[in-house]
């Protein structure tokens, strides 16, 4: 399936986070530094857009919220990863789209009901994320 026609929800106000071929985020860093990252909407593509005075060291971990609201995405389930809704193109099908919040970190779970897809180098049996 094609990641990039999907439509991205944030899960409280629903406003769509896609904007072109990115997925549009304000965070922050460990250090406090606040930025808007753009991500990759393709599963496996883990560079990401960022203003050059705003720079991640590997293995910081960032706090996504969302543009529109400002809530906090981080997952209710796993506090390392965020949660948002992937609505698919194909089928209208909403899924759970988590990915982790440390930078350089690739892992990716796209849910939906009981089954998950994983996606990433990092990737971990999601039930034992979910219940660490
Ligand atoms: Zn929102």
């Amino acid at each position: 399936m094609s990641m990039i026609e999907n439509d991205y929800l944030c899960p409280k106000c629903k406003g769509h986070l896609n904007v072109s071929e990115s997925l549009v985020f304000a965070t922050k860093t460990h250090r406090k530094h606040k930025g808007l990252i753009l991500l990759s909407p393709k599963v496996g593509e883990y560079k990401y857009k960022h203003h050059p005075k705003f720079q991640l060291e590997k293995g910081e971990k960032v706090e996504f919220y969302c543009p529109l609201c400002q809530v906090d995405l981080t997952s209710t389930k796993n506090k390392d990863h965020a949660m948002i809704y992937m609505v698919a193109d194909e089928d209208n099908f909403e899924y759970e789209l988590y990915f982790s919040k440390i930078a350089g970190k690739q892992s990716t779970y796209l849910v939906a009901h009981d089954s998950v897809e994983a996606f990433g180098d990092d990737v971990i049996d999601f039930e034992d994320l979910m219940y660490e």
